[in-house]
């Protein structure tokens, strides 16, 4: 039998057949993948954010070897166990934080709770569910269920959550991964968090070649059963149907909504895209065109890429951290620059705005300058989604772009690779990798220009 890790229910949550393709061999996630996929630190980081609060640290990898030095500080009652190990039957917890607390328990007049460090400054469903694990393990071994879970941002502060609040939610996820371990294969759906599994090529062949109602961009599940309750099981079927037999035989979904389902399913059967509204785009003689780079492993922004286009001439220019040390300095280059070159500012995606108003706080930057720079912000994608229907089921600056004209240099090329590059840079030195995201920015920044460009000619 299989054991049983907090990253298993990350993996379910985002998908599903992950779990199921890799059921007969437990495939073994890189210890960067898997930290990254459960918007984990790197260890390193860990121990500096925990430093002046003090701790003891398991560092044994063999889970039963840790397991055991982990039961050895418990019964001492050390007051912090970094990166312990939980171990029971099928199931292997390893929390980041085991924090001591007044109560009883196997161990005497006190027990543990568990504490997960997440770059995330929200506390996510995911990180709640593996919360839950980490107590009911916690419960087994020292008699005490904890009745809350914490959460750990990278400034220290930490979040809690009840336990019971959440506790059915993990048991039917509990459930029905193991009934996926089992052999159950689970539903495909696509949806917008496919792209992070390594089996997403293989599912889309599948929901592409029976066309099911998911290739609909950003569809829910409700709507697809709705849709299939009065007889839609296809696209095909749904870009078919007159609109007022649709409004007829769908009557409990908004009427809004509904047309602008069935048009997303007449644009992808017909392979055009489809106008909604025509899209304002600020333009002026100088635009910018701006993306960022970042290793959430270390809580860092290292690139700061911005494509200048004057009077159609087109300069790149990259404000980048070679080391996490030289955030802040790439960044107040970043932010002059910005200020002097007026102009509307294109980016793909709210994570611009989020970091720009992040590192604003981090480094106390001036008010007035962050203030005027986020008013010139432009997300492109806010704009385009609801007024173009693009005949796609995706909507990642990759496809669209793509769909405007563009190619990327390096086709393998992709956010979560460049992390690792990144990481490679800083183990190695190894300057092809920080050429190689150089490049990739470039490409992003020059994919967002194209895509504009599309727009200022098919969509205004
Ligand atoms: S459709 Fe997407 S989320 Fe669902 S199993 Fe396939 S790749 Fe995973």
């Amino acid at each position: 039998m299989q054991p049983i890790h907090e990253h298993h229910f990350y993996q379910y949550l985002s998908c599903p057949n992950w779990i199921y393709w890799e059921r007969e061999e437990w495939k073994t996630l890189e210890m960067l993948e898997r930290r990254l996929m459960m918007d984990g630190l790197l260890p390193e980081m860990n121990r500096k954010i925990l430093e002046s609060r003090g701790y003891d640290e398991v560092d044994e990898e063999d889970h039963e070897e840790a397991f055991a030095r982990t039961v050895q500080l418990m019964e001492q009652g050390v007051p912090r166990i970094l990166h312990g190990a939980l171990v029971h039957g099928r199931y292997v917890s390893r929390p980041d934080i085991l924090e001591r607390v007044e109560g009883r328990s196997r161990f005497g007049d006190y027990y543990y709770v568990a504490c997960d460090i997440k770059r995330s400054h929200r506390l996510t469903r995911e990180a709640k569910i593996a919360g839950v694990f980490h107590a009911e393990v916690l419960g087994l071994i020292q008699n005490t269920r904890p009745t809350q879970g914490y959460v750990m941002d990278p400034k220290g502060d930490v979040q809690s959550f009840l336990i019971n609040e959440i506790e059915g939610e993990y048991h039917l996820t509990l459930l029905r991964l193991e009934e996926t371990l089992e052999g159950d294969k689970p539903r495909e759906f696509l949806s917008s968090h496919c792209k992070r599994s390594p089996w997403f090529a293989h599912c889309k062949q599948g929901v592409e070649s029976c066309d099911h109602l998911s290739r609909i961009n950003r569809i829910w599940i409700e709507e697809v059963e709705m849709f299939e309750r009065a007889g839609y099981k296809r696209v095909s079927q749904l870009a078919k149907v007159k609109s007022s037999t649709l409004e007829k035989n769908v009557p409990g979904m908004k009427l809004e909504r509904l047309r602008f389902l069935h048009r997303q399913a007449q644009s992808l059967i017909s392979g055009k895209h489809d106008l909604v509204e025509p899209v304002a785009l600020p333009s002026a003689p100088v635009e910018l065109y701006f993306d960022i780079e970042a290793d959430p492993l270390r809580d860092l922004d290292y690139l700061f890429g911005v494509l200048e286009i004057e009077n159609g001439k087109e300069t790149y220019h990259a404000f980048l951290a070679k080391s996490p040390g030289e955030e802040g300095e790439a960044w107040a280059k970043f932010l002059t620059f910005m200020a002097e070159h007026p102009g509307p500012v294109y980016h793909y995606g709210w994570y611009e705005i989020e970091v720009v108003r992040r590192l604003a706080q981090k480094y106390g930057s001036d008010e007035a300058l962050v203030e005027a720079l986020l008013k010139r912000m432009v997300d492109l994608l806010g704009l385009v989604r609801p007024k173009v229907i693009f005949p796609l089921s995706f909507y990642s600056l990759k496809d669209l772009a793509a769909y405007a004209g563009f190619s990327w240099r390096n086709a393998e090329a992709s956010g979560a690779g460049s992390i690792l590059w990144y990481e490679d840079w800083l183990a190695f030195n190894d300057e092809k990798k920080l050429k190689d995201i150089l490049e990739y920015n470039e490409d992003d920044v020059r994919a967002t220009y194209v895509l504009k460009k599309w727009l200022e000619e098919y969509a205004t």
